[in-house]
């Protein structure tokens, strides 16, 4: 999937969808040699240089590559996501627009993990099925009361206080290269929640086959989380 507009779904009714990019693994290149008054030597040389620039922290060649998503997130997805400052961000208004009925329901729940205390841990003897059922009913009843608010005249911003922040928000993120690897190294790792993991994930395939010089070398010299989904070679 290299065409610029395509989009990948991510848990079940998200997505993140490339809609630009400027620079590439050339545009990180060029940046490198105007400091050296140099040219591109060819594929071997310029794959080394980059490697050399993510070995050696000369991280601002990388701010020249540069990636505009539009993402579907659930707000508690989003809300981690904000904390990365360096990036642009706009974001769908709920005092503007009504919320629609789109909520994200995982059809396996994880249990508390027993060492780590923000972590998580797959449980076979969880009840799935009630929990999805219990939560959607949930999310329907507080949409409905939402509405019922909007329909008395309650204005879309405090009638939105009643919902839950499984709902899906709408957002476009545009992010250098640096502050990429920055999200993937962070969020990719088995440590980030689940659900954000599989948007860094997401962001991951469109960061190597778009730009598989510097993904490369990200992966040898910068990587420094763990997760078998990125490591293998024909993943993400
Ligand atoms: C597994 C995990 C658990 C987390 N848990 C929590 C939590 O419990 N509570 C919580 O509040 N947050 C939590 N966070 C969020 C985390 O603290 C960061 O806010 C978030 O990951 C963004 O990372 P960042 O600052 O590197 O990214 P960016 O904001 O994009 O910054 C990129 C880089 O720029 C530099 N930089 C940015 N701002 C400054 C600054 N003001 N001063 C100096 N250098 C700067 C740093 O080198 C930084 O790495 C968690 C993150 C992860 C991945």
């Amino acid at each position: 999937m290299t065409d610029k507009t395509s989009a990948v779904r991510v848990l079940d009714k998200g997505f993140v969808r490339l809609v630009d990019m400027m620079g590439g693994d050339r545009g990180v290149l060029d940046a490198a040699r105007v400091c050296y008054a140099s040219r591109t030597k060819g594929e071997a040389p310029d794959r080394k240089l980059i490697c050399y620039l993510l070995k050696h922290s000369h991280l601002t060649p990388f701010e020249h590559a540069v990636f505009k998503f539009h993402v579907a997130a659930p707000i508690f997805v989003a809300r981690q996501w904000f904390r990365h400052r360096f990036a642009a961000y706009n974001e769908i208004s709920f005092r503007y627009t009504e919320v629609k009925d789109e909520f994200y329901v995982p059809k396996a729940w994880r249990a508390q993990d027993a060492v780590n205390k923000q972590g998580s841990a797959a449980n076979a003897g969880l009840d799935h099925a009630g929990l999805s059922a219990k939560l959607s009913d949930q999310v329907r009843a507080a949409l409905a009361a939402y509405r019922e608010m909007l329909a008395a005249g309650v204005a879309r911003e405090m009638a939105r206080l009643v919902l839950p922040v499984n709902l899906y928000t709408q957002f476009y993120w545009t992010v250098n290269c640096r502050s990429l690897m920055n999200f993937v190294s962070l969020r990719a790792d088995e440590h980030a929640q689940w659900e954000m993991q599989q948007y860094a994930l997401a962001l991951a395939g469109f960061f190597r086959r778009l730009m598989p010089w510097t993904w490369d070398a990200f992966m040898v010299h910068a990587w420094k989380g763990a997760n078998p989904r990125l490591e293998a070679p024909d993943q993400p």
